[in-house]
């Protein structure tokens, strides 16, 4: 019997790993640009971590961590939480008044796997820490949504302000009395809700629910005067900066910590699962930690998500890793002579690769075309008596003839370079 990976965990084999790749090469240097630094944290942590921090009554935490009870550990289920940990635990805020960290990693949830919904995903994730100015909330969606336009990736900005301690409760209660009289009509999960996290009803996915509270009345009008105040300059940053978004009065987000405001980036080419990326403020948050007492700001995207919007685009891209140069020695003697001869030009820089097995030329050939090689250098026993070896162009079938002595690695790599250069002009 094969064993296979667990449901909801998968692989990502070549092929796909060069996606996944350009998503992460892409995020780091926009991630750069705009002056974050890396921070990576460990998988496991304690689970009062989230339970303090998501919010007890999330489906994250009542149904979706990976907890080994005995232990009182949990997988992390996402970023922020940890990312704060460490800044705590670190001190970071003494060293900078203003941390711009970014992490990169598998996240764990149990939930029902689907297309683009695992159970291990991974989240690309940036947090401004120590800011409470609104223009770093647009700035970070600017980032966003710059990164998402270099990938080509196509997606709608969702914005919404959650108020903050002082004018959220007063929405609460205007929220339950809607919600009371439409109760009857309301899903299980949000019969449930309603006393505890009422928020919640307004973002069921569930069509009924979701025909009940089409009238409900909107936190952007229940904001207090100073939420109102930062809302506005988020919402003119976002102008200044040519990011257009439309408000969504509906967006509540999964997790207790925001405050203010909240965003999602929403795509209409992936079903169900149509956030490739969400965050917020969440002023609070550190201090819960046992922090200090600063805002903090930031959001996280889904690189599975994001993976499988660029296979939709592109078809699926399998350049898979071509290299510059196989080396084809047919016959012991030549075989052995090539053996410290591809060592040599990896040293300098090369991709090289070369036969194990003493295949024949045909077969050689047909192992470097596979493997996408730009050139191949032939080289037979008795081209290594005659002292030459032939190098042939793959794409123009050109060949030429370098000598096989001490100066045959500069030799190579010089055909090489300048034939690339004619290729590049
Ligand atoms: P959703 O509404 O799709 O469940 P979420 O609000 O739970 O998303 P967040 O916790 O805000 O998601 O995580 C940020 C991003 O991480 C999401 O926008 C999504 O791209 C990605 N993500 C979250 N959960 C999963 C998952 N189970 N599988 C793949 N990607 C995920
Ligand atoms: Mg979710």
């Amino acid at each position: 019997m094969k064993i296979k990976a667990l449901k909801g965990f998968k692989d990502i084999v070549p092929g796909e790993v060069e996606l996944w790749q350009r998503v992460e090469t892409v995020a780091r240097d926009i991630f750069t640009r705009f002056n974050f630094s890396e921070i990576r944290m460990p998988i496991l942590e304690k689970t009062e971590l989230f339970a303090r921090s998501i919010g007890e009554a999330t489906d994250i935490v009542e149904k979706e961590m990976y907890t080994f009870v005995d232990k009182q550990i949990t997988m992390r289920p996402e970023a922020t939480a940890s990312l704060l940990r460490a800044y705590v635990q670190h001190g970071l805020h003494v060293q900078k008044p203003i941390q711009r960290l970014f992490t990169i990693g598998p996240m764990f949830r149990h939930e029902r796997p689907q297309k683009g919904r695992l159970r291990q995903f991974h989240q690309m994730d940036v947090e401004v820490i120590g800011a409470s100015n609104p223009r770093v909330d647009a700035e970070l969606m600017a980032m966003g949504a710059m990164l998402l336009e270099e990938l080509g990736v196509t997606v709608t900005l969702e914005l919404n302000s959650l108020g903050c301690p002082a004018c959220r409760p007063g929405f609460r209660e205007t929220l339950l009395a809607f919600i009371e009289d439409r109760y009857g009509s309301l899903c299980d999960d949000c019969m449930r809700r309603s006393t505890t996290n009422p928020l919640r009803v307004l973002d069921c996915k569930n069509h009924s629910c979701r025909v009940q509270v089409e009238e409900a009345p909107s936190i952007q009008e229940h904001l207090c005067q100073e939420c109102s105040d930062h809302f506005s300059v988020v919402q003119a940053g976002l102008q200044q900066l040519g990011v257009s978004y439309s408000l969504n009065k509906f967006m509540v987000r999964g997790l207790d910590y925001y405050t203010r405001t909240t965003f999602e980036f929403i795509t209409g080419d992936l079903g169900a699962q149509a956030a490739v990326g969400a965050g917020g403020r969440y002023d609070g948050l550190i201090e819960q930690l046992g922090g200090p007492k600063v805002p903090g700001v930031g959001f996280a995207l889904g690189i599975e998500r994001l993976v499988l919007l660029l296979q939709q685009k592109d078809g699926v891209e399998t350049a898979q890793g071509e290299i510059d140069l196989f080396i084809a020695g047919l016959g012991e003697a030549a075989s052995e002579f090539v053996f410290p001869l591809v060592h040599a030009l990896r040293q300098k820089g090369l991709r090289a690769a070369m036969d194990y097995e003493g295949r024949s030329l045909k077969s050689q050939m047909k192992q470097a075309n596979k493997a996408g090689a730009r050139y191949v250098l032939i080289i037979g026993d008795n081209e290594l008596e005659q002292g030459q070896a032939v190098l042939r162009d793959m794409q123009s079938q050109e060949q030429a003839e370098i000598a096989i002595d001490q100066n045959i690695i500069e030799m190579t790599q010089l055909l090489l370079q300048r034939i690339a250069k004619t290729d590049t002009c």
